[in-house]
């Protein structure tokens, strides 16, 4: 059993600072009878002169019906990249502190890491079915040790990690466990949100940047205990989430259905794109996928990369990354792109 208090995680600098007080966050409501002389904003509407909600409640409180969770347990960043830096800054010492993340998995936790001067240690998957290696990962553990990121469904992998194997290290750590959920959407697991009500230290993140089709609004999304949302609060930047995406977000969530229906396309052109794959000469394996895209062990990733680029068609060489010799990572086009994508595997 973990003895976990999130209290002996904040940093102290954090325990200590007040947070900025804007504005918007006394008087929320833009109320039409209220006289607004106190942000010096231009008065002269044009729909976007007045500060945005610091709190993005309107956001929230659609994600909060979409997904059945709390909203004032929901942290909304500009970009899941935000979101994740907000951890890292609330939770990690400069120079003292360490975190752990399988490999290979999302490029920015490294990135994050080196950005706020925490040391990054590595826990390679096990070779033969992408899953953790606990073993490993707790041999790397020690006082220091403030997080441990898993990404399920893991990016470049596709794979998603086993609930016996998130559920060990969730029960075994006493730091926090950040379970990056990008691609939840396309799993065929639940996501891990609702037990944020067991397990204190899951953070839980998402984004509207895959499933939902809003990669260009930069909204990403946290869940977890109030007590974690409330640290990330008091030092996110007041009004990180700008009024255009608020709006664009609410317009695009209402209609949830048809992101569901968006979401059941990629899936089933996924199943097509894998069968036609089994097909191509020099590909020798084609790795199990819950997310939008595919992994693929090829005969030579380099060559075969830049024959496809020479033919117009982008996707990404993983030949460098842990694990993935000669592998290439393919993101699930529309019907006419796949086929294009295809077409051109057979012929090259
Ligand atoms: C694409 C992706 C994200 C999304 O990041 P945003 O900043 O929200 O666009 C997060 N995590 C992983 C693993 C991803 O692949």
């Amino acid at each position: 059993m973990n003895s976990f208090n999130i209290n002996n995680l904040i940093r102290p600098n954090v325990k200590a600072m007040k947070a900025y007080s804007s504005a918007r966050d006394e008087f929320q409501e833009i109320n039409d009878n209220f006289v607004f002389l106190d942000a010096n904003e231009n008065p002269f509407n044009n729909g976007l002169n007045r500060y945005p909600d610091p709190l993005q409640r309107n956001v929230k409180s659609i994600l909060s019906k979409i997904k059945n969770f709390p909203a004032n347990q929901i942290l909304l960043g500009n970009g899941s990249d935000e979101v994740l830096d907000l951890i890292f800054r609330a939770f990690c010492e400069p120079n003292q502190d360490n975190v752990i993340a399988i490999s290979p998995s999302y490029g920015m936790y490294g990135v994050l890491a080196n950005l706020n001067a925490i040391e990054y240690r590595k826990s390679l998957l096990n070779e033969e079915d992408f899953q953790p290696n606990i073993k490993d990962v707790f041999s790397k553990v020690d006082d220091k040790t403030k997080m441990i990121f898993l990404c399920s469904p893991n990016n470049p992998t596709g794979e998603i990690i086993k609930r016996e194997s998130i559920l060990e290290i969730v029960n075994r750590f006493n730091g926090l466990v950040i379970i990056d959920e990008a691609y939840v959407d396309f799993a065929r697991e639940t996501s891990w949100i609702e037990e944020t009500k067991n397990y204190p230290n899951v953070i839980v993140t998402q984004t509207l940047s895959k499933a939902v089709g809003l990669a260009g609004i930069r909204l990403g999304i946290l869940y977890a205990s109030q007590e974690i949302v409330d640290v990330l609060n008091k030092i996110k930047p007041p009004y990180n989430i700008n009024q255009l995406t608020q709006l664009k977000a609410i317009e695009i969530l209402s209609d949830y259905d048809k992101v569901v229906a968006v979401t059941n396309t990629i899936i089933q052109q996924k199943e097509v794109l894998e069968n036609a794959l089994t097909e191509i000469s020099f590909v020798e394996k084609i790795y199990p996928s819950d997310a939008n895209f595919i992994l693929i062990k090829v005969d030579n990733a380099n060559e075969r990369y830049n024959q496809l680029v020479e033919k117009g068609i982008v996707i990404r060489n993983r030949n460098n990354d842990d694990l993935c010799q000669n592998c290439l990572r393919i993101t699930v086009g529309t019907e006419l792109e796949n086929q294009k994508l295809i077409q051109t595997l057979k012929i090259i």
